[in-house]
């Protein structure tokens, strides 16, 4: 396969030295996504006849200019087919682009598919898309990981330099650590979630998968900005790319509770990069985090994005939106459409969203998750006192078994000391603060990532912290062979 594992730099050069065309290139990647199908990584591959009508001058200004990508399918794209996973849409084609959509076209970029994701969002895994099982590209008998698991498939097997995803409690920065590639969740509101179809909007973040953390910023230069069609937009737009490697001092911190419950080659992993970042002038403050706040946080994520999603999901009733099964009236209608279209996890979901808004459950779970994740939030206040870069486990282990996930959802897990490791991506959907998953260690030759976080609207700073480790990482990897089993 000619142009995989590139990155959008390397892509660039080649344009720029007139190695290849943008037509070339769009065809030529075309091609390696149509021969990757089998693995249901895509929902829908445009139609061949728009790269053949393609005659898009190369502008050797802008780096993104002819850059192709796919996005994910809940990202609505004018005339293109959005199914966010689910049954009930699949056949929706929305009137209009979303912001993000609408930014990656004006930054000249060559849109080629729409990525499959777990329905509606929910869940961690690639294999709960109405569309079939996306799987790992390194080991077809594990999870390649969820919800955006075929941006994060194309992106690791190098057939597009990145793609979009959307992360409501890990789903991009989870599945990078299972695939060896950058995922970046950016402060709330940063990129404009308007004509994105939410999960729970409280929680949800718009984001990327690259090759490194260069592109990462390439991709943010274009598309963060406030909209105003989308009401929790914020303006916090930064110039990433140009001033990327201005800062290389940082104050690092690691979580005690979080160390102490860690063991094994992944635990002396962290050991390690801790005292070479520490060897290499950067300060590693240890500190400390509320054990019950972190036992608390798969609950309350569980509690306030399934109410959540019940109520943004009311409008997905065969009327309003989504097929239809005809009943004898409205509530049968909706209860047809949607016991026939919605999988299992949504509906397991949406019942005990609706349980929880219930006006007696309300003040009872809901008001009182809500009240929990301001002490988490308060608790996440306290560390950004102190540091500038919160760096925590982004997964504990390589990617699942395939075997080892059905019959067991998250909501079904066994109950133990250390459960709360596996959910700690989910701090940043509490308080929204950037947060990001690079390339980290090798386990049996399968990647495990590394997850960076820092104060809300500091994403620059993150971005150049995540620079700094991204080359120490592979500096380390290179003379010690470490971090690479
Ligand atoms: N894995 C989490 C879940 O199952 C996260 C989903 C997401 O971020 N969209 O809900």
């Amino acid at each position: 396969m000619e142009f995989t594992n590139l990155s959008i730099v390397e892509l660039h050069n080649k344009l720029k030295n007139k190695e290849l065309t943008i037509k070339e290139l769009a065809k030529s990647v075309y091609k390696n996504l149509q021969e990757n199908l089998d693995s249901n990584f895509l929902v829908t591959l445009i139609d061949e006849e728009q790269i053949e009508n393609l005659d898009q001058e190369f502008d050797e200004t802008n780096l993104l200019s002819g850059i192709p990508y796919v996005t994910k399918d809940n990202i609505s794209t004018k005339g293109i087919k959005t199914t966010a996973g689910t049954k009930i849409l699949s056949n929706y084609f929305p009137a209009t682009d979303a912001t993000i959509t609408e930014k990656l076209k004006e930054s000249k970029t060559v849109l080629l598919g729409k990525s499959t994701l777990d329905e509606l969002g929910m869940g961690g895994t690639g294999l709960f898309g109405f569309n079939g099982e996306v799987r790992n590209p390194f080991d077809n008998e594990r999870i390649v990981g969820g919800s955006s698991s075929g941006s994060a498939y194309a992106v690791a097997k190098g057939l597009v330099p990145f793609a979009t995803g959307t992360d409501t409690g890990d789903s991009i920065r989870k599945p990078a650590s299972f695939n060896g590639i950058v995922g970046f969740k950016p402060t709330y509101g940063s990129i404009s979630r308007f004509g994105v179809i939410p999960y729970a909007p409280s929680l949800d973040h718009v984001g990327f998968f690259t090759r490194n953390v260069e592109d990462m910023a390439i991709v943010c230069d274009a598309t963060f900005g406030y909209d105003k069609k989308d009401f929790t937009s914020i303006e916090n737009k930064h110039e990433f790319y140009k001033n990327l490697n201005e800062n290389k001092k940082f104050k690092f911190g690691f979580l005690e509770v979080v160390e102490k419950h860690m063991t094994g080659k992944i635990h002396d992993d962290y050991v390690k990069i801790a005292e070479k970042i520490k060897q290499d002038g950067n300060e590693v403050i240890n500190l400390e985090f509320r054990k019950d706040l972190l036992d608390a946080l798969p609950a309350v994520y569980m509690m306030i994005s399934f109410a959540e999603a019940v109520s943004t999901h009311a409008n997905l009733d065969g009327i309003n939106f989504g097929n239809r099964v005809e009943g004898v009236d409205y509530i049968d209608t909706m209860r047809k459409s949607r016991a026939k279209n919605f999988g299992a996890t949504v509906k397991k979901r949406m019942v005990i969203g609706s349980y929880q808004l219930k006006q007696e459950n309300q003040e009872r779970l809901l008001a009182k998750s809500k009240k929990v994740r301001r002490l988490i939030i308060e608790e996440l206040n306290k560390m950004f006192e102190q540091v500038d870069v919160l760096i925590m486990p982004a997964s504990l282990k390589i990617a699942p078994l395939v075997k080892e996930i059905y019959g067991v959802e998250i909501e079904d897990r066994d109950d133990n000391e250390a459960i709360f490791l596996e959910d700690l991506l989910v701090l940043a959907n509490m308080n929204g603060m950037p947060s990001i998953t690079l390339p980290f260690v090798k386990h049996n030759n399968l990647p495990i990532g590394i997850n960076l976080n820092a104060k809300p609207k500091e994403d620059l700073k993150l971005l150049q912290a995540s620079k700094y480790l991204e080359d120490l990482i592979s500096k380390v990897i290179k003379e010690s062979g470490d971090f690479n089993e």
